[in-house]
């Protein structure tokens, strides 16, 4: 993977801040765009944009046809049985919280119970937190082990006749864990549980397929894939989305509308009510795309290989507290350095030119698991470099030199 040339592709990479280059280890909040995208985007405002599925002129068609193209190509990248299974949302949250909509309309019923994992992030947390106090059922939180990972053995002690689902996430976004999905699946399945995957975190930094996952859910987002803001996908099982009543009312997800009674559209429109943001699904597909021909092999490489870099030269720091250190981890680093706040440092260090995230990092049932309230968190892209790991390493080294003397 030649990363200069990437980076070419990136243009708010090379810029300067403070007289600094940017350095740009934010990437599990939002990640920067490639021209692709741009382009792609450019492309439809450009040459054929016009409102999709309703028109029967030239322009709408061509927008409609480059939309749905999208949708299939989501399906194979994911390895989805059809494109009908592939729901356009807002994002991640968004389609956490249509599955939840048809879970409180369908499934959950009082005294019945759904798991999560004690380090979701809180759009897979809240929206099942708050189904289960509405239709009182019950709450099971799978606690954390000290390196960050999950025990099968303590889930397996958790389902009950009553489960109804397990939602988590594939990849943590404070601790960087991959979870094992797949043989969460394996053993929700032998007892016909529903499994939703939180794939926010991992979609862009490892081969992610729902076949051979069996996930029965999955949700992510478009801007942390390289793509557009305001644009997301839930993969759906069909047997779910036929069973779930639409998420909101409006127009193109009807099939016809008379004072007695509305008749809704078929799958996956049921649940796209209103003017789809297919400027973004289409940006999406140009993200994909883009990891797709950058190749996804070559990405998990040489992410690692920047990764395990980073870990290592960070752990050298003085009086570093690196939270999660389970074997199976990409992308996120959080920490803390003792006696001082993460809050302090990441304001020093951006005076550096370095981008981080600091706070509870919207999963605070993790945070407070280790018994603090926040860790500065440096998270990689596909466009990081060791170099830049390093900048970070001496940025904090001297962040942490001024603090400790003030
Ligand atoms: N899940 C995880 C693991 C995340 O990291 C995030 C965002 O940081 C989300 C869900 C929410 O994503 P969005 O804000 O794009 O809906």
């Amino acid at each position: 993977m030649n990363v200069s040339e990437i980076r070419k592709d990136f243009p708010v990479l090379s810029q300067t801040l403070y007289n600094k280059p940017l350095i740009y280890l934010d990437n599990a909040a939002t990640t920067q765009k490639p021209i692709q995208v741009f382009e792609a985007v450019e492309e439809v405002y450009k040459k054929y944009n016009a409102n999709i599925h309703r028109g029967i002129h030239y322009l709408s068609e061509l927008c409609t046809t480059k939309h749905e193209d999208t949708r299939q190509y989501i399906a194979d990248y994911i390895n989805a049985a059809s494109s009908n299974e592939i729901v356009f949302t807002r994002g991640t949250t968004e389609s956490i919280n249509l599955v939840a909509n048809g879970f409180a309309e369908t499934i959950i019923n009082k005294g019945d119970e759904i798991i999560v994992t004690e380090m979701e992030h809180h759009s897979n947390f809240v929206p099942w937190q708050m189904l289960c106090k509405k239709k009182n059922a019950t709450f099971v939180v799978l606690e954390i082990e000290e390196d960050g990972s999950i025990s099968i053995e303590k889930l397996k002690c958790l389902i009950t006749e009553k489960t109804k689902l397990i939602a988590l996430t594939h990849v943590s976004n404070v601790l960087g864990t991959i979870n094992p999905v797949k043989e969460v699946t394996k053993i929700a399945h032998q007892q016909e549980i529903p499994v939703l995957v939180d794939a926010a975190q991992s979609i862009q930094h490892m081969k992610v397929d729902v076949k051979d996952m069996d996930c029965d859910f999955m949700a992510f987002s478009g801007h942390k894939l390289y793509g557009p803001t305001g644009i997301g996908v839930l993969y759906a099982k069909e047997k779910w989305l036929e069973k779930f009543p639409p998420y909101q009312y409006g127009g193109e997800m009807i099939q016809n509308v008379s004072i007695e009674k509305t008749t809704f559209n078929k799958l996956p429109f049921k649940f796209e009510a209103g003017t789809p943001n297919y400027i973004g699904a289409i940006g999406m597909g140009a993200a994909l795309k883009y990891i797709e021909k950058t190749g996804i092999d070559d990405i998990v490489k040489y992410e690692k290989q920047v990764y395990d870099y980073a870990v290592e030269k960070l752990s050298t720091i003085d009086n570093i507290q690196i939270y999660g250190t389970s074997k199976e981890r990409i992308s996120v680093i959080s920490f803390n350095i003792e006696g001082l706040h993460p809050y302090d440092i990441g304001t020093l260090i951006d005076k550096n030119g370095v981008a981080v995230r600091t706070g509870n990092h919207c999963a605070e049932p993790l945070v407070h698991h280790y018994g603090i309230n926040g860790t500065t968190r440096a998270s990689f892209g596909l466009y990081n470099t060791k170099q830049e790991a390093d900048m970070l390493v001496k940025s904090i080294i001297k962040a942490s030199g001024i603090l400790m003397n003030n």
